[in-house]
Parts: C-alpha cells; structure tokens; sequence
C-alpha cells in the first residue's frame, strides 16, 4: 500500500496518508483542517522515470465535483 504526500491548499499544511486505493487518494481530507482542497504530490518513487505512472495519475478521477457525470 502506498503513501501519497499531499498539500493542503487551505491551511498550507504537508501530510502523508496511507491510501488502500487509487480512488481513494484523491478523496483525502486534510489530517489537520479536514478540507478536501488537497493536492496530491508526485512522489519519488512514482516520478523515478516511469511515464506510465504519471499517466495513471493524471487519470484519477477528482474528488466529488465532477466525477458522477
Ligand atoms: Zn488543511
């Protein structure tokens, strides 16, 4: 299970969370002011020159505004 690093736009606080899936990672809320206005950082591992990663990424649907069409 991978840990996604992520970047709280609301209170500017960087977090860590443990996500069991790829749906799941981009529908965490802050650990410290709960906002869902977080964005997901590029990790090492995911960013170490794999393209297919990066895509994979980029495919995630977001989090609630627009993913129920
Ligand atoms: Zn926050």
């Amino acid at each position: 299970m991978p840990i996604y690093e992520y970047h709280c736009n609301d209170c500017n606080t960087d977090f860590e969370q443990l996500v069991f899936s790829s749906s799941q990672a981009d529908c965490v809320p802050c650990t410290k002011c709960g906002s869902t206005n977080v964005e997901r950082k590029v990790s090492s591992i995911a960013s170490a020159g794999s393209s297919a990663a990066a895509s994979a990424g980029a495919s995630y649907s977001s989090c609630g505004s627009s993913g129920f069409s």
